[in-house]
Formats: structure tokens, sequence, C-alpha cells
């Protein structure tokens, strides 16, 4: 078996690797945890197999291959932000652009790895609360395994994004309330009607498909970690799978970097996390109302952020926010220098990544990897405060003069 156990992330209590996500004793989170000794997995390996994020299938919860449902997400471009670096005073940038995933955003690894464990509990049905980004990932892994697809959504995000998840087939049920509300009532969908929640009661499960995030961006450095990395952070889940990601390729020796800094970074309106990081506290403090342009970010009660706070600590990393404006400038950045256009949440960690810069927390020759989440065509409203305005010309010659200037 792949799967050794699932552990609770607090007080160790060993599990069977079922359908369970919370520990009995404690109420803590449970994680997988691998038989190491019998994984066999080497750069030559990999290097070989399909670009897709099964390409680790080893360290990733599925033990039969036929239950796996992929429509090819993963491997996506680590792209040399050449000009972008430049441009913010830094020597060696990367972005990992998981904007071009199967549904247009890094949800699509999580869902693969969560709807195909579903299948291989055999559950009859799939769903997810979600900002935005999980609702479409989830419910596109669902058309491709052909079974029914619950999603719960507040009634306010991106209409591209509802849109989107509909047209895969998918059940949307637009909450009144916020995502945490949209949350609890998933969970209860979960419990009542034995629906694999994918990141409720599949979560163990599910956080694992974020860790190729962090195994792709060493196998396209040349099998090196970067030194710094800058997360985008929601409930934390994201943060804390790619410092797990960078631990498995250092214990299976694939690299041999163990120090990386990760960075959190978050919107203003929505911040708890980095609120406790900034402030030295123990404990996240709940935001009952999210309001920011980042609505893929807007979770007030974070999952996983206290042990998302905990990571960014110890790893020498940092908690940063930023507002609207400083988003959609961003965004306009990112686009005009790399030719990358993101929605709001990704952009977060590109406006972040240029503070801790001004602040002097990056130094200009640190390998710096910034993740960039999401397609900007799922907000494309999002850059403008006021849309854009255009004069419409005849089509004649003589307009060209007075446009194009060499
Ligand atoms: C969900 C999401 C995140 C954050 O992931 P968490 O695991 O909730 O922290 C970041 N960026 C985008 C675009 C997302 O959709
Ligand atoms: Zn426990």
């Amino acid at each position: 078996m792949r799967v050794k156990s699932l552990q609770c992330r607090i007080c160790k209590k060993e599990f069977r690797a079922e359908l369970n996500y919370v520990c009995d004793e404690c109420f803590g989170p449970l994680d997988v945890i691998y038989n190491f000794d019998e994984i066999n997995l080497t750069k030559n390996i990999i290097s070989e197999r399909e670009k897709n994020l099964w390409r680790y299938n080893e360290l990733l919860p599925i033990e039969n291959k036929k239950n796996i449902v992929d429509i090819g997400a993963g491997y996506t471009p680590l792209h040399k932000a050449k000009k972008l670096a430049e441009k913010i005073g830094i020597k060696e940038l990367y972005i990992k652009n998981d904007t071009v995933n199967p549904s247009f955003s890094f949800k699509d690894r999580p869902a693969s790895v969560a709807v195909s464990k579903c299948q291989e509990l055999g559950l009859w049905a799939v769903g997810s609360p979600s900002t935005g980004n999980l609702a479409s990932a989830t419910a596109a892994h669902a058309a491709r395994a052909g079974i029914p697809c619950y999603i719960f959504i507040p009634y306010d995000i991106e209409s591209a994004k509802i849109s989107q998840a509909q047209i895969y087939g998918a059940h949307i049920i637009p909450v009144n309330g916020t995502y945490d509300d949209a949350n609890r009532l998933a969970s209860y969908a979960g419990d009542e009607y034995d629906i694999g929640i994918v990141n409720v009661n599949v979560r163990t499960y599910y956080v694992e498909g974020s860790k190729t995030l962090a195994f792709e961006v060493c196998e396209q450095l040349g099998w090196v970690a970067p030194e710094h990395v800058i997360v985008p952070t929601g409930s934390g889940a994201l943060l804390c799978a790619i410092q797990r990601g960078f631990r498995e390729f250092n214990k299976l020796d694939l690299i041999k970097e163990e120090k990386i800094k990760i960075s959190s970074a978050q919107p203003e309106g929505c911040s708890p996390i980095v609120d406790a990081i900034q402030n030295n506290s123990d404990l996240i403090k709940p935001v009952k109302k999210p309001n920011t342009i980042a609505k893929s970010l807007a979770i007030g009660e974070p999952g996983d952020g206290i042990f998302a706070v905990n990571t960014v600590k110890k790893s020498g990393g940092y908690g940063e926010k930023v507002n609207n404006d400083e988003i959609r400038e961003a965004i306009r950045l990112l686009a005009s220098t790399e030719g990358i256009f993101t929605e709001p949440g990704g952009a977060v960690s590109i406006a972040v990544l240029q503070k801790l810069v001004n602040q002097g927390k990056i130094n200009s020759d640190e390998r710096t990897v910034c993740y960039v989440t999401g397609n900007g065509l799922k907000a494309p409203e999002a850059p403008y405060t006021q849309p854009p305005k255009f004069s419409i010309v005849e089509p004649k010659r003589e307009v060209l003069q007075s446009i194009i200037r060499r």
C-alpha cells in the first residue's frame, strides 16, 4: 500500500486510510503518511513521465491507477520573469504560472486528487464549498469521472466563475452568506448525503495535490529548490502543502535544500493569517465580513490558519498584505511585463513580492518564486475601477496618422 495511515497533525494518533479527516481524540486535522521505505523515485524516473501532476504519483494518495481522474492538471510553466525582476529590483525571479491549468487555476491539482480518491472510496457524488475556483475544478473533474457534483458558493462571487462551474454540469447552490456559511452547509451535505466534499471530508487527500506545486518548481529549476517562495493564502492549505512538498523531496534526496523561506500573501480586507504572523499571535482572529477584490482569498475562518502561521514563521518567511489598488496595479504590472494575465488572487503574491523587496526583506540575489494561481479571465473586470473607454474610428487610412507614432 502506498498510504501507510492517516495521522493527526496535533496528537499524532494514527488512523486507517479511509474517508476520515478529523481526529476523534483532539479534533485535529489528519495528514497522509506514506510508506516512504517502499518509494523508489529518482530524477530519471520522473523525467521520463507524462507532463502532468501524476508524474509524482508515488507521493499522491491513490492506490490504484484506474481510479485516477486526469484532465491534464499540473506541469505548468515556470516562467523566468526577467523584465518584472528588473522592474522590481531583484536578479532571479520565477513565476509559477498556474493560470494555465485545465480549469484555469491551481485548484485543478487538489481537485484531481480528491475526485480520484472519491472514485477509489466508491462515493456516488462529489462537491465543494468554494470561493469560485474550486467550483470549476471540482465540476470539471466530476464531469470527467461521470458523477454528480454539488457546488456551494457565496452568491456574490464573480459571475464568470459561476457560469464556468455550471457549464461542466454541476448543481450550483448560491448561498446567501459568506464562504464560511457555504462551507458549513456543504459539510452538512457531505455528512447527511454521503457526498465527497473535496475540501471538507476528503480534505486530507485533497491537500496532497497541491504539494506538486513544490515538486514541479524544484524539477523545473533543475532539481534545486528556490530560496524564497511567495504563496497567495486563503485557507492556508496551499501554503502548508507547498512546505510538505519541499520536505518530501528533501527526504527522498531529490533536492538538498532544507531551509526555504515561505511567505504568505493576503489581501487587506481578509488577512487573518498575515495579521497573526505580524502580531506574533498564536490565535487566528476570524474575519466576519471579508471585503476585497481578491475573492478567491476571502476566507474569514481559515481551516489551516494556525498551521500556515507556524509554517511561515519556522521557515523564516514573512506575512504581508496589500490593498485593492496595489492588487490592480500588480495585475497590470505582471501582464505588461511578462504577458501573464492573472486574477486578483494570483496578483496578491506579485504585489506582496514588491512590498517585501521594498522593505529589504528579500535580497536582490535571492532565488525567488512567486506562485500565480488563477487566470485573469476569471475576473476580467477586476483590473478596472471604471470600464475602459475606446473611441471608435472609421475604417479609413487617414485615421492612422493621429494614432500610430513611431
Ligand atoms: C484557493 C486559492 C488560493 C488559496 O488557497 P488556500 O489553500 O485556500 O490557501 C490562492 N489562489 C487562488 C487563485 C485560489 O483560488
Ligand atoms: Zn489528535
